[in-house]
């Protein structure tokens, strides 16, 4: 997987991706992640990167320029404008924006599949139009909220694709079972002790009986989503002993081990 990211502030990523599981991947050689100072590609001696808006009102704007001519640098001339033209996503460039489609893990999955992505960090009060227009494919917002920049959006996507990339976790269980992998967030854990001040393990996870472990893990992940995020529910693919689980936790019932 490669990842290509286009900033002003490079700097921003030292550190962050030199330790745990993105170093882990990277030094497998599994992922790249090459880091474009986008005042690199600004034309003039000044190197001008951003400017006032049309129309007047306050803070700078990115410029086009510089954007279009790193990805040409990156991408060659005609990717870009082909994909435009045609529809047909090769390398998703994304423009990081809190007006953009909600960052999911859904969208981790297909930024995956394509092995490479392009992420563009706007800065200020943003991005000239029509770098959306005339290259990004995908806008994209990691939550309704506004940060000062797309750096540490460009962060959580490029960690949560990395996680996805195979071979990069050791056990790929996790990514079945993750929060949001299947619509529903994931059980609880415990790790030892078995007792914290007064706070137990639940026995069932003591008993060695995995297949008694699944279903309470399974319960336990449709309790909480039941309570946190209901909405998930909606569109999760439940069996129909789950829905009877589900039943049973709407009447406030505690399903008993059989569930039935
Ligand atoms: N004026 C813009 C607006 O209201 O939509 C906000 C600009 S913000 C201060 C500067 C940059 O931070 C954006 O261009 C974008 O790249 C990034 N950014 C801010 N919030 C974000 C979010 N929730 N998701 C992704 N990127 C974000």
């Amino acid at each position: 997987m490669r990842f290509d990211i286009l900033t002003l502030f490079p700097g921003l990523f030292r550190g962050v991706f030199e330790e745990s599981i993105v170093r882990r991947a990277i030094d497998a050689g599994l992922v790249t992640i090459a880091i474009h100072n986008i005042r690199d590609y600004a034309p003039g001696k000044h190197r001008i990167t951003d400017d006032a808006p049309y129309g007047g009102g306050g803070g700078m704007v990115m410029k086009v320029e510089p954007i279009a001519y790193a990805l040409e640098a990156i991408l060659g001339e005609d990717l870009p404008l082909r994909q435009k033209r045609t529809g047909l996503v090769e390398v998703p460039i994304v423009l990081l924006t809190p007006a953009g489609r909600l960052f999911s893990q859904a969208m981790a999955r297909e930024f995956e599949r394509y092995g490479r992505l392009v992420l563009i960090c706007g800065r200020y009060e943003g991005v000239d139009e029509r770098v959306s227009q005339l290259f990004a494919t995908h806008e994209v917002s990691i939550g309704d909220y506004v940060l000062s920049g797309g750096e540490i959006a460009a962060m959580a996507i490029v960690e949560a694709v990395t996680r996805l990339v195979p071979g990069v976790l050791g056990d790929m269980r996790a990514i079945v079972e993750d929060s949001h992998s299947a619509d529903l967030l994931e059980h609880p854990h415990y790790t030892r002790p078995p007792e914290f001040r007064g706070a137990k393990v639940p026995e069932v996870l003591l008993s060695g009986d995995h297949a008694e472990i699944a279903r309470w893990r399974r319960r336990e992940a449709l309790r909480r989503t039941l309570e946190r995020r209901p909405d998930l529910l909606e569109k999760a693919s439940l069996s129909d002993q789950d829905r009877l689980w589900v039943e049973a936790l709407r009447r406030g019932e505690t399903p008993s081990q059989e569930g039935e």
